[in-house]
């Protein structure tokens, strides 16, 4: 067995006396991809904010490529790593949410090129090149030069994933990211990310989208109430649901 590329051990997390996270615990292989489901309030998103360190943990530990987040390991031990250390880790992690945030007063280009150029120091010319090769990815070569405003909401969330693959993650996390969406505009951001699984991107994906994670997820990781209450490749937990609380969900989404 491979080191997962996430592993994640007894996560705790709390917000003031409200425990949010109870003892999560999920190990992702590199590639694979990771459907995370369940009602609102789970902890779905806290649980992706944490993998990234957005969030601190109450308990637990994440190790995200043998490097646990937020520390560093000397001597055995672990030591908190400085805000500026943990902005590095994050790099390697790409994050696309509901919203697409973008930088409504850049265009599509600007916006993709903007993190290699300024966070990774890479070099304008090449990084233009690169971004326009990423626009080509998610379909969007000829829009390059349109601002989000002039695009659709489908179109920025492909730019947005773009942008975030400009960093070179080793890890992309979505959270609901076709949930703003009209409906006909989902499918092309879905598209777009079940290339990137094809690809062999290792992806954690918070979605009600079944459809996509009957066809993408090596895993369906189900959470109520801050736990996960069951876990499978999705022909058991879509389809021959063991709990009740996943066939009551299901039967509400699908
Ligand atoms: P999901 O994404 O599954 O809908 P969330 O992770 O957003 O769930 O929220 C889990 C629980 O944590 C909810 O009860 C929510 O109200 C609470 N919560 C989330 N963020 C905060 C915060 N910053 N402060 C206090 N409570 C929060
Ligand atoms: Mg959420």
């Amino acid at each position: 067995m491979t080191q997962p590329l996430v592993r994640a051990v007894g996560v705790v997390k709390k917000f003031g006396h409200t425990t949010v996270l109870h003892d999560v615990s999920m190990d992702v292989q590199p590639g694979q991809v990771v459907c995370l489901l369940g009602p609102s309030g789970a902890g779905k998103s806290t649980f992706l904010r944490c993998i990234n360190h957005l969030e601190p943990l109450d308990g637990g530990q994440i190790w995200v490529d043998g490097e646990p987040i937020g520390y560093r390991v000397r001597n055995g031990k672990l030591y908190e790593l400085r805000e500026r250390d943990v902005a590095k880790q994050r790099r390697g992690i790409g994050m696309v949410f509901q919203r697409f945030n973008l930088f409504p007063h850049r265009t599509a280009l600007q916006n993709v090129v903007e993190g290699p150029v300024q966070v990774r120091r890479r070099d304008q010319a090449e990084a233009r090149k690169k971004a326009m090769a990423l626009l080509d990815r998610v379909g969007l070569a000829d829009k390059a030069d349109a601002y989000p405003g002039q695009l659709s909401g489908g179109q920025q969330q492909r730019v947005a994933i773009a942008r975030a693959l400009a960093m070179e993650p080793k890890l992309m996390l979505f959270d609901e990211p076709t949930s703003a969406l009209d409906p006909e505009l989902v499918g092309e951001v879905l598209d777009v990310m079940v290339g990137l699984a094809k690809d062999g991107m290792t992806m954690i994906v918070v979605t009600h989208e079944i459809g996509f994670a009957r066809q993408v997820a090596d895993h369906v990781v189900f959470m109520v109430d801050g736990a996960v209450v069951e876990t499978g490749p999705p022909s058991q937990v879509l389809d021959n649901p063991e709990h009740q609380r996943t066939q009551q969900f299901l039967a509400k989404v699908l």
